[in-house]
């Protein structure tokens, strides 16, 4: 299965078979049984046709056992990502989705679904549909499968923000970490940094992203189950716009309990919504699918106003709206100017004219002294913030940083432009639907700003880790 597109490109290589081979090391050590007291050490060899062969004491040869790695393996380091999609599509599918939902069903269980509201763009431009419609008509098909609660993650994505701003404050007063601070929890990023930029690692927000946020508000007993279900468990899955939230999904940092459970149990990529659409209603067209009305009891949880029959989100959100949210934020406080103004976004230097990705934010009221703040989005951008990191040249005291390229409206799971569209006028209608949604700072949600307060600063944290490049211990990196 080809890997193209789907994940960020930091978790894509090229011209990759689709299996482990012995020169495509996995990072990952494997277990290797001992042999018993005085057993002879196994020998390998290249068979005539390329396989590899385990070469008895007495001789005999016979084929070496395809090595397995589980989602919880695996490591995303990139050493050979296409396997590691096949393993992650065989654990998180839309099929596992539905049968899972169902078994949860079954036994009682809640089943919530939390939605990226990248992801409902996406679906919203795919089918030509208004954004509201589109989440009435998904919360129709996702009810077909059994889920009681659909919720939107900029509900929790306000939380994080409101969590980053207070960071980025605290930072500025010379406590909690150095700067520039580097914001947004993208996977890509994430995985990228870990393995490659361990210098990087101190200057990252400690802030869960919003999909582990909203984990954190659906685990805790905060989260509105129906009545009479008190206590029953919650079945958890979110449909996010790349399939690297598969892997950030599957990090130990985010398991609860023993035996590999996780604050989100399965994440599907946007694009696999129409294959639950099709294994569930075979032959119904998105567009003919009801409009459910959107009136369960986790309301506040999906940033709607009934009355006014409107979605909100926060401003320049395509990165999910951190560099614009802790500026302001950080102007009032540390400067106490009330409002920074209209944000403008400019090429961050000369050789990046036209480079719309990598750009710093003006605001038109903030006093001398006010914090510089840049967005860089892409791989390539990244690696210049890293290089003025590495020679302390970095002139920004916050940097937004993503993986994808026009951030998370262009992720690698969103639903593909059809036929004749290029890539960019694709990415400006999913804009457009986008836009649909009302821009509403984080600090105007009460409800999220009651929903942090109750839970707690430690529950919206999470830490990185250095992955070493463990390549030199595993048997699978031995070269014939
Ligand atoms: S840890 Fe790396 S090499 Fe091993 S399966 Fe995962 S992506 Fe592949
Ligand atoms: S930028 Fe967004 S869509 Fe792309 S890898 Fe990061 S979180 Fe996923």
């Amino acid at each position: 299965m080809a890997a193209e597109h789907k994940f960020s490109i930091g978790l894509r290589l090229s011209d990759l078979n689709d299996y482990i081979a012995p020169s495509q090391a996995c990072t990952r050590p494997a277990d290797v049984p001992r042999g018993a007291p005085g057993a002879q050490a196994t020998q390998l060899a290249l068979a005539a046709d390329g396989s590899v062969e385990e070469v008895g004491a007495d001789g005999s040869r016979a084929a070496l056992g395809a090595a397995s790695v589980t989602l919880n393996d695996c490591l995303a380091c990139s050493g050979c990502i296409t396997s590691a999609e096949g393993v992650l599509v065989a654990a998180q599918s839309a099929s596992e989705f539905l049968s899972r939902a169902a078994a949860a069903r079954s036994s009682g269980a809640v089943v919530v679904v939390s939605l990226s509201p990248h992801s409902l763009a996406s679906l919203a431009a795919y089918y030509d549909l208004p954004l509201l419609t589109t989440l009435r008509k998904l919360t129709t098909l996702l009810r077909m499968v059994g889920t009681d609660y659909v919720v939107d993650t900029s509900f929790a994505l306000d939380m994080a923000l409101e969590e980053t701003a207070c960071e980025f404050v605290e930072r500025l007063g010379g406590s909690g970490g150095p700067l520039p601070l580097l914001v947004s929890e993208c996977p890509g990023w994430v995985c990228y940094a870990e393995k490659t930029q361990p210098h990087a690692l101190p200057y990252m927000s400690a802030v869960k992203s919003g999909m582990q946020v909203m984990a954190a508000i659906v685990r805790s007993k905060h989260f509105p189950r129906p009545a009479g279900r008190e206590q029953a468990p919650i079945f958890h899955a979110s449909i996010m716009p790349c399939f690297d939230k598969k892997l950030e999904a599957s990090r130990d940092d985010f398991a609860r309990g023993e035996g590999g459970l996780r604050e989100v149990d399965t994440v599907l990529a946007t694009n696999e919504v129409a294959e639950v659409l099709e294994k569930t209603a075979p032959g119904v067209r998105f567009a003919d699918l009801a409009d459910a009305p959107l009136d369960d009891g986790a309301l506040p949880l999906l940033n709607y106003d009934a009355h006014a029959g409107v979605l909100f989100g926060a401003p320049h959100a395509a990165a999910g709206g951190y560099l614009e949210y802790a500026l302001r934020r950080a102007v009032e406080r540390v400067h106490g100017v009330r409002d920074a103004g209209e944000l403008s976004f400019v090429p961050a230097s000369a050789s990046a004219a036209k480079n719309a990705d990598f750009c710093e934010a003006r605001a038109s009221a903030a006093p001398a002294g006010a914090p510089k703040c840049a967005c860089a989005y892409g791989f390539r951008n990244i690696q210049n913030v890293m290089r003025r990191l590495k020679q302390k040249t970095c002139a920004y005291q916050l940097v937004e940083v993503v993986a994808c390229p026009q951030a998370c409206l262009n992720g690698g799971g969103q639903m593909k432009p059809p036929e004749g569209v290029s890539r960019d006028k694709w990415v400006e209608r999913v804009r457009a639907r986008f836009a649909e949604r009302a821009e509403r700072s984080p600090a105007a949600n009460e409800a999220a700003e009651a929903m942090r307060k109750l839970l707690g600063r430690e529950a919206m944290r999470t830490v990185f880790h250095v992955r070493e490049d463990k390549s030199a211990k595993n048997p699978l990196a031995i070269q014939w």
